[in-house]
Order: structure tokens, then C-alpha cells, then sequence
């Protein structure tokens, strides 16, 4: 089909972002063959032809579509339906809250959800914060970070936790240090004791689940998400070739999967997908975080002198032999490396993938949190991707100084020196382990004001970016971090029309607003996916 076939849409009276980090006034044609036109009004239209579709949307600025280069997407879609407790500050409001959803949710046979502490103010909750208000039914909350759960009482009896009930490799029942009963708190694999209870959704729900997350990630204004599976089975696949081969455009997901099932995604790139069905990558742990004291760290913990945290590797010749196969086959590879020893594990193994010529796929690290100075140097070449969750930060900031001290606190989340450098950043969410939206870590980006309030002029604020270098992370960095490149990213003629227009020109609003701008349309594909005008 030719473009002259095409509807092409004409958005008037915008701001621009544009590919030199400036913002121009103006307008923008698109069709499903890309972008047509930009720039000054009545030479788009005469590029465009009159037989265009004009939409006018006063003082809107036009992005690049956000990409949001890490995402859970299938746990975040499941979340959607499972109660929050994350911002909840004591006891008693803890207790009220699972009372309410309980009481609001008869249907559903667990509770199930997230908590944290950040707000707790040091109380640690246990299952008598919960067994009475959960009436009964047994209860399952992870901790945001995912690495530690509480449950009650109801829980443990279902998974046959007692007193004599042994710590299993990995993981730890936390118990009453004077009874020895389990107080509901699950560390590490010690979770999958009652995680492995609990009945598993039939997967017509969780396709329906997972087609609304995509409508939630447009009205959010994300065109493409790099979704990693975590806790995810291989056979949940099925559940997104089924709901991205429903609809013909909407949402780009790049895939990626545990380093283990590599040779499975190597034989399912060969069968016949649908289109919107990408494989992309693999994954593989090298830590865990710092909130749970399991990021790897090359020098003890200042809080507590005995530990360094944990890597969670089984056999490292094995797990470098997966990355070098991965690399070589043209599989993009991520690693999840968080403390700064895991972050230097993951930097020698990249170094051998470049220095043989392994492939010329995007090597990534997930996380990059806490590095030390030589690992942020270490980060200048172009296959090399740092993905950061910005608004991490706004929860980390105390806990980092608290864990790490002031030396290595003041490297964390290094945005800044790491883009002067010259090395590539790309953000994303981690949803569901945070909000999905992307102006919330854009804002945390570019503000480093923490959630807390105890850094008000931003935690170590040299790091903090422009909101043009913080665009360029959430849209055209992350189009280069993929196993196939596209023509997208910029606001050029010819590159593919995924577009993310927000309701204001948020490079000239104070910083600390980004977050109230909202998604006005979003497009993939030249196609219009959210149109929330
Ligand atoms: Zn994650």
C-alpha cells in the first residue's frame, strides 16, 4: 500500500522536541509510513496535502514515544488487581487497609499484594498486624523490591511453615527470636514456600489483565515498553503472542527472558510470530537489592560491617559461557547487577563479548545503581547500555546513605556523570516494582528530590540532568538498546511515527510540575492508540 493511501494527521500549534534537545513551536504530519513533515505551520500543510486530518492542540508538546526500557509487564498487569499498602505509614492504617480490600474483594480466595516500609518509620509488620483483619484468608504481600514478603498466619499453615520448619538454600523464615515462631517475614527463597501455594490465575485472565495494561501504558503515553519477565513462566509467552496478535498496532514489547531458557528463545525466533510479537533478549541476576542488604558490594556495608550482600550466581563459568552464546547468537543481553561488585562481574564479562567481537548486539546493565568511578568510566562504548529507574532514587536516597556511607552514596544513580562521559543511559520504570509513568522518573531525573523530603535540594543534586537529556533517556536512547534497531526516536522526516504528545511544554515549567503534565494522545505507528483530549 503507497503513502498516498494513508490518512495522514497534521498536529498544529505544538511545541517540538527536537533531535538537538531544543524545543521549536510548530507542526507535525504523520502517517503509518512515518513522519511526513515537521516544523514551520503552512509548510507542513502544503507538505502534508489538504486532504489531511488537522487536529490543533494549543501549547501540547510533541516527544518522541516514551519507551520504557524496563518493565515487568505481566506481574504489573496482575498488580493492577492486588492491593497496595506501599505508601502506608503504621500499624494501624496497615491492619485498616487489608481489612477494607478484603471486605471489598469477597471473590477472591488471597490477598495479595505489595507493602513497604519506607513510610513505616521503623516498625516492622508481622502476621498479628494482619491475621484478624484478613478474616481468614490467608494473606501474601510481597515487599516492593520483591526480594521479602510477609504473610499471616493462615499462609504459613497452608505452606506447613512451624517451629521446626528449616531455613531453605537462599532464603530465610524470620522468626521471634524468643519463641522461634515464624513472625510472617519471608526473605529470599523462603517466599517461594508460600509463593508456591498460591493458585495460579487461568490464562484467559491473565490475557485479559495484560490487555489492559497496554490501554493503561497508552493513557500514560508509552508507545514501547522492554518487558522482562520475573517470576514470569516461558508458557506465559503464550499469553502475550495471544494478546499482541489480537490487535494489528498498539504498544511495542521487546521480550526478554530468563538467561536459562536462552536455546528456548533461540528455537522460538525461528517459528512464525506475529508481528507485534518481538523477541528481543535474555536476562540474568548477578544480586539482589540494597533495600533487602542483598546488592553485591565490593566493600562491606556501613551499617552492617559483616556483610557485602549476596550474589545470587550458581555457577559463574556457566553463567558467563549463557552471556557469550547470547551475545554471539544476536541476542541482546541484560544483566541485573546493583552493587557495585555485581556491577564490575557484569562489566568483565562484557568486556570479553567486545574485546573477542561477540556478536554486535546492545549489552545492557539493569540497574546500575551504586557503581564506583572506574565502573562509570568503564561504561564509554556504544554497545554498552546503563538502564536506570530514576525514580528509584526517590526511595533509595536515605537507605543508600544509611547503607553505603557518604562515599559511595554520592555515586549512586550517577545520571550525570555517566552522560557527560558519553555513555549511553536509558530510563524505565520497573513497573510494577514502581508507577509505570514515565514523568515520575523524569521528574526524579531531573529534580533528585526524594519522596521522604530529606534531600530538599536534591540528593548529591550534581547528578541531577536537563529535561531535554532526560527525554532523550525515556525515548531515542532506548530505541538503539534492542537486538534490531529502528528508524525511531526523533522528530525527523522519514523515522517511524511514535509519538508521545503531553498536555504541556514540560522543558519550561519549574521541574518539581513534570509530574503533573499528562498524556494528551499517544501514537504508534502513525496510528492514533490514546486520544485523551
Ligand atoms: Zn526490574
Amino acid at each position: 500500500m503507497g503513502g498516498h493511501l494513508e490518512e495522514i494527521v497534521i498536529l498544529e500549534d505544538v511545541f517540538l522536541f527536537m533531535p538537538d534537545g531544543s524545543t521549536q513551536r510548530g507542526g507535525i504530519a504523520f502517517s503509518p509510513s512515518g513522519i511526513v513533515a515537521l516544523g514551520d505551520k503552512s509548510a507542513v500543510r502544503e507538505k502534508a496535502g489538504k486532504n489531511s486530518r488537522v487536529i490543533s492542540l494549543p501549547g501540547a508538546l510533541v516527544i518522541p514515544g516514551f519507551a520504557d526500557a524496563h518493565t515487568h509487564f505481566l506481574a504489573g498487569a496482575l498488580q493492577l488487581t492486588r492491593i497496595n499498602l506501599r505508601s502506608v505509614k503504621n500499624r494501624d492504617e496497615f491492619t485498616r487497609k487489608v481489612q477494607a480490600w478484603v471486605q471489598e474483594n469477597p471473590s477472591l480466595p488471597w490477598v495479595l499484594g505489595q507493602w513497604s516500609d519506607v513510610f513505616l518509620g521503623g516498625e516492622v509488620p508481622g502476621r498479628n498486624w494482619v491475621d484478624e483483619a484478613s478474616q481468614g484468608k490467608p494473606l501474601f504481600l510481597a515487599r516492593f523490591d520483591m526480594h521479602s514478603a510477609m504473610v499471616n498466619s493462615r499462609a504459613l499453615e497452608i505452606a506447613g511453615i512451624g517451629r521446626k520448619t528449616p531455613d531453605p538454600p537462599g532464603g530465610r523464615i524470620v522468626r521471634d527470636p524468643r519463641t522461634g515462631e515464624a513472625t510472617g517475614l519471608l526473605l529470599e527463597k523462603a517466599m517461594e514456600l508460600v509463593a508456591d501455594k498460591i493458585p495460579p490465575l487461568t490464562d484467559s485472565q491473565k490475557a485479559q489483565w495484560l490487555g489492559n495494561a497496554f490501554r493503561y501504558a497508552h493513557r500514560l503515553g508509552l508507545t514501547a515498553v522492554h518487558d522482562v519477565f520475573f517470576h514470569s513462566k516461558w508458557e506465559d509467552l503464550n499469553i502475550y503472542r495471544q494478546v499482541l496478535g489480537e490487535e494489528k498496532t498498539g504498544l511495542r514489547v521487546y521480550l526478554r527472558v530468563s538467561l536459562r531458557d536462552l536455546d528456548r528463545f533461540l528455537s522460538a525466533l525461528k517459528e512464525p510470530n506475529p508481528d507485534r510479537f518481538i523477541l528481543d533478549g535474555v536476562k540474568g541476576f548477578i544480586d539482589g537489592t540494597l533495600g533487602s542488604t542483598t546488592a553485591w558490594l565490593e566493600e562491606p556495608y556501613a551499617h552492617n560491617p559483616g556483610e557485602k550482600g549476596i550474589p545470587c550466581i550458581d555457577d559463574p563459568e556457566e553463567f558467563r559461557e549463557g552471556v557469550r552464546r547470547a551475545a554471539s547468537a544476536g541476542v541482546t543481553v541484560s544483566l541485573h547487577a546493583i552493587g557495585d561488585a555485581a556491577i564490575g562481574f557484569a562489566q568483565d564479562i562484557y568486556r570479553e563479548c567486545i574485546q573477542r567481537g561477540l556478536g554486535n548486539v546492545p549489552l545492557r546493565i539493569e540497574h546500575f545503581q551504586h557503581p564506583g568511578e572506574k565502573h562509570i568510566a568503564a561504561m564509554n562504548h556504544p554497545r554498552l547500555f546503563a538502564s536506570v529507574q530514576p525514580a528509584h532514587l526517590l526511595d533509595d536516597a536515605s537507605v543508600a546513605e544509611e547503607r553505603l556511607g557518604p562515599r559511595r552514596a554520592a555515586l549512586s544513580y550517577p545520571i550525570k556523570s555517566l552522560l557527560d562521559r558519553g555513555c549511553r543511559v536509558i530510563f524505565g520504570s520497573d513497573w510494577d516494582v514502581a508507577d509505570l509513568n514515565p514523568l515520575i522518573g523524569l521528574e526524579a531525573a531531573v529534580t533528585r528530590v526524594d519522596r521522604a523530603g530529606r534531600f530538599p535540594g536534591g540528593w548529591h543534586p550534581e547528578q541531577r540532568i536537563s529535561v531535554s537529556q532526560g527525554i532523550e533517556c525515556y525515548t531515542s536512547t532506548p530505541s538503539l538498546a534492542i537486538r534490531i534497531p529502528r528508524r525511531a526516536g526523533k522528530l525527523m522526516e522519514g523515522m517511524e511515527a511514535d509519538l508521545t504528545i503531553l498536555d504541556r511544554d514540560i522543558t519550561s515549567i519549574p521541574p518539581d510540575q513534570i509530574v503533573s503534565a499528562k498524556a494528551l494522545m499517544t501514537i504508534v505507528g502513525g496510528h492514533i492508540v490514546f486520544d485523551g483530549r
